[in-house]
């Protein structure tokens, strides 16, 4: 099942095979220094094995630096399903892929991401408990880790958006500020619910236009095309669809002073936060943001009480303040002040 350990710059690359379920992915573990690697399960489609296991490396490092700037005694990984074409029996996948978390002996731990769900989860706890997201009940944290990414979003774009004002410490009010949100999925939605709650002008696009139409009217936000809404003239971009969509080609066309979202990998390459700094743009660093899914799910694994996850998601305005003043004061990219700041944190200094 797992056929291949591949060492590739320090990270261990595990590739999985299941002909029988038709599971074609990998598991990556990025870092167990601080812990055991903790980071979602996606299943997405994908043009070749190359393209999985980048999005799979680059998600893998991105969940060492999450799970160490959020103060979790874990390390970073994550597993990408290639999604099999046409039908497939979703419960045996997940029985497979719940196996081959199971045969890492808990160096990972799974969770949802794009593309997986509780019920997926639940398939997967019946072959090893190195899972978390499940369904719960009670007092304890745990189920859908979503609406936690949202909340953070929410509390990051805040202290953004107060940064950007220089209104100092407490957070800012994000009452009539014009927000794009791109991506009507789990986290674009529970962001937006939070917005409109809060009095935020929504702008709404996703790919699939009827979920955003549908959320829109909701909300009573206006739609906007899955083409135009990175050019849409407003006070913060919310990427919440997939990465990579801050890229030479976008970043000049951007019209807003904030960029906050819970997509992972937002930046195409490292350059892309020093193009977004040039243009004076705040850019809230991916994984600082969109911590609250994985705290929840930490807490979960622990054992913890759902008071505890809130308590740390309301810690997330004010770690961006510190990354966002401090790079200020570097004149460096938000996101490299948070690289450093997590390598720093998985070394131990
Ligand atoms: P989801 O699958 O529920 O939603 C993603 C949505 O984006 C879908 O509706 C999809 O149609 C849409 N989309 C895809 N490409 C698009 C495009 N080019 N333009 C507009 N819309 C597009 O996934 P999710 O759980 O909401 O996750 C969204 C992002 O947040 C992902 O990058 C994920 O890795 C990240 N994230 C999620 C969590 C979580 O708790 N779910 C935690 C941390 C980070």
């Amino acid at each position: 099942m797992i056929d291949d350990i591949v060492g590739v710059d320090g990270q261990r690359v595990h590739m999985l095979h299941d002909g029988a379920s038709g599971l074609h992915g990998a598991i990556v573990i990025d870092s167990v220094k601080l812990g055991p690697a903790a980071g979602g399960c996606r299943l997405w489609h994908y043009a070749d094995d190359a393209a999985l296991l980048s999005d799979a490396r680059r998600l893998a490092r991105g969940m060492s630096y999450k799970n160490a700037l959020a103060g979790l005694p874990f390390g970073g990984g994550k597993a990408v399903i290639a999604r099999p074409s046409g039908a497939f029996d979703r419960a045996a996948l997940f029985a497979a892929f719940g196996r081959a978390v199971a045969a890492l002996d808990g160096a990972y731990i799974t969770a949802e991401d794009v593309g997986t769900t509780i019920a997926d989860m639940d398939m997967v706890r019946a072959r090893t408990s190195y899972v978390a997201g499940l369904n719960h009940s009670g007092a304890n944290a745990g189920g859908d880790p979503s609406p936690w990414t949202a909340l953070g979003v929410f509390e990051g774009m805040k202290a953004a958006v107060a940064f950007g004002h220089d209104s100092g410490v407490g957070g800012g009010t994000l009452r009539g500020k014009r927000v794009a949100v791109q991506g009507a999925g789990n986290v674009g939605a529970g962001l937006a619910r939070l917005l409109a709650a809060e009095g935020a002008e929504l702008v709404i696009a996703d790919i699939d236009e009827a979920r955003a139409a549908m959320l829109a009217a909701e909300l009573g936000a206006r739609v906007a095309g899955a083409d135009e809404i990175l050019t849409i003239d407003a006070d913060v971009l919310a990427p919440c669809a997939l990465g990579g969509v801050l890229n030479a080609r976008s970043i000049p066309l951007l019209r807003v002073g904030v960029v906050c979202g819970g997509a992972n990998n937002q930046l195409a390459t490292t350059a892309d936060g020093e193009a977004l700094r040039a243009r004076g743009i705040i850019y809230a660093p991916d994984y600082v943001v969109n911590a609250g899914g994985i705290i929840n799910v930490a807490a979960e694994y622990l054992g913890e009480a759902t008071s505890a996850v809130h308590q740390r998601i309301m810690g997330i305005g004010g770690r961006l303040r510190g990354i966002l003043a401090e790079a200020r004061l570097a004149a460096l990219p938000a996101g490299e002040v948070a690289d450093a700041m997590a390598r720093q944190i998985i070394a131990g200094v």
